[in-house]
């Protein structure tokens, strides 16, 4: 009765079936630890009416036990040969659909709109390729679509630094570009003896709410990407110095940038790491209005 695909037995037994090499290059590596399953499904909070986006769903461990919660789920999974084993070890919940595509090229706001979601619940949840985490999160992020929620694991050393506070030496773009858009926390840290087959480091789950209460507002977050990735550019230069990089290194600009300096009464030693989201954004807009 019960069959559950993440499961050591379960799991071997697939890829035997199927006689399925693992591709380092897609980043396969299948989860068959049904504790850290229902883990990742915990931290997804997830309600009946819920839709799930999933992304990269391999065998299909993970899929099978957000169907079992959410209303319906959606996944794409780029290895056109996995669409098959899909298609037959999920064949007995009508509430998935699986989808062969890239997800770095998967339309989002064209797929809300087929498929009405604009009214919905809808959270990411992911164990995701790990070769492309940011290209995929920022991604996301980025496409205009109302998402509540994102839980994707990730290496442990990527969601260390997109959690990383101010002062932190993780603490870098990454860590601005998310939490300018959502309120993040590592909900796990799974070992990697957890996947089949295992990578060589650790990873973790992130829990990214994207109806927090956030300390900042961004208007033009394109804008503040470019502004971000300047200033964080050289991690051991000054700020002074990257943000003269930013902007072009003239004697007005100099002198500009001095009495913003003087303004803000930051030292001239002062480094980007330093500085909260707030001051992020404020200088972001200060350079914007005052060097010319
Ligand atoms: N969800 C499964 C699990 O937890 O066992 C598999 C996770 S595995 C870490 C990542 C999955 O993402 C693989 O199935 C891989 O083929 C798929 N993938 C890799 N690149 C992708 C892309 N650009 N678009 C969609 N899926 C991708």
């Amino acid at each position: 009765e019960k069959f559950d695909i993440a499961d050591p037995v379960r799991t071997q037994a697939i890829l035997d079936r199927y006689q399925i090499q693992a591709h380092k290059s897609l980043g396969q590596n299948f989860l068959r630890d049904p504790h850290v399953i229902d883990q990742i499904v915990a931290s997804a909070q997830i309600h009946p009416q819920d839709i799930i986006l999933e992304i990269g769903p391999g065998i299909g461990g993970l899929t099978q036990q957000l169907a079992k919660e959410a209303k319906h789920v959606y996944a794409w999974e780029i290895d056109q040969h996995l669409i098959p084993i899909l298609q037959e070890n999920l064949a007995a919940m009508t509430n998935i659909t699986i989808m062969q595509a890239d997800i770095l090229k998967v339309n989002l706001p064209k797929f809300f709109v087929e498929h009405n979601l604009q009214q919905s619940s809808v959270k990411v949840v992911a164990n995701l390729p790990y070769y492309i985490t940011t290209p995929i999160l920022l991604r996301i992020l980025q496409a205009d679509v109302p998402l509540k929620q994102l839980v994707l694991m990730m290496q442990k050393e990527v969601a260390e630094r997109i959690c990383a506070r101010p002062r932190h030496k993780e603490y870098g773009a990454l860590s601005v570009a998310v939490q300018t858009k959502s309120a993040v926390e590592i909900t796990q840290i799974v070992s990697h003896e957890a996947f089949v087959p295992q990578p060589k480091v650790d990873s973790a789950v992130v829990s990214f709410d994207l109806l927090a209460d956030l300390p900042v507002k961004v208007t033009d977050y394109a804008a503040l990407m470019k502004f971000v990735q300047a200033i964080f550019r050289q991690k051991r230069k000054t700020l002074w110095n990257n943000l003269l990089v930013y902007v072009g290194k003239t004697t007005t600009h100099k002198e500009q940038l001095q009495l913003m300096y003087d303004q803000l009464e930051y030292p001239t030693n002062i480094r980007a790491e330093e500085l909260s989201l707030e001051q992020i954004v404020q200088l972001q807009q200060l350079v914007a209005e005052q060097i010319t």
